[in-house]
């Protein structure tokens, strides 16, 4: 289990090193912004649609490692999915982050933030994002999210 903690951290680390997708979108379908005031994450998230799927998904913004890894993950991993198919994973990510199980059919970097749910304040780090996501996906007008 040691090496698997590692490869985990390691996925979280490089990702905070080197975030994907990390830049602000011009002239985006949606957006939404993420703030988390207990730890001072604040990203936006920008989406490009083609009908119902994200075809384009970045984001900008300042935060902790967790913050922003988990966003760097989760913008790579939501481009070519549906609305739904977004709200399936984000379902399984929470669950992941608040219990630490992971789901064999979900193995993919996701899984490196089991370890979260040793840390409960970080919940809200590494789930700011999705919640973004999704406020973005729906094109709410109340587009800003702050944790509580
Ligand atoms: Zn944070």
């Amino acid at each position: 289990m040691q090496d698997l903690a590692e490869l985990y951290q390691a996925v979280i680390l490089d990702h905070n090193r080197r975030p994907r997708n990390f830049s602000e979108m011009e002239n985006p379908d949606h957006l939404a912004v993420g703030d988390n005031p207990v730890c001072g994450d604040h990203y936006t998230v920008f989406l490009r649609m083609d009908g119902d799927r994200i075809a384009e998904a970045t984001f900008h913004g300042a935060g902790c490692a967790i913050s922003k890894a988990s966003a760097s993950v989760m913008t790579s991993m939501l481009k070519g999915k549906t609305v739904e198919e977004a709200k399936e994973l984000y379902e399984h990510f929470h669950h992941l982050v608040t219990s630490g199980e992971v789901d064999e059919d979900y193995l993919s970097d996701l899984s490196a933030f089991a370890g979260v749910h040793q840390f409960p304040a970080r919940i809200k780090c590494a789930t700011l994002s999705w919640h973004a996501a999704l406020n973005a996906a729906k094109g709410s007008e109340d587009d800003r999210v702050t944790t509580e």
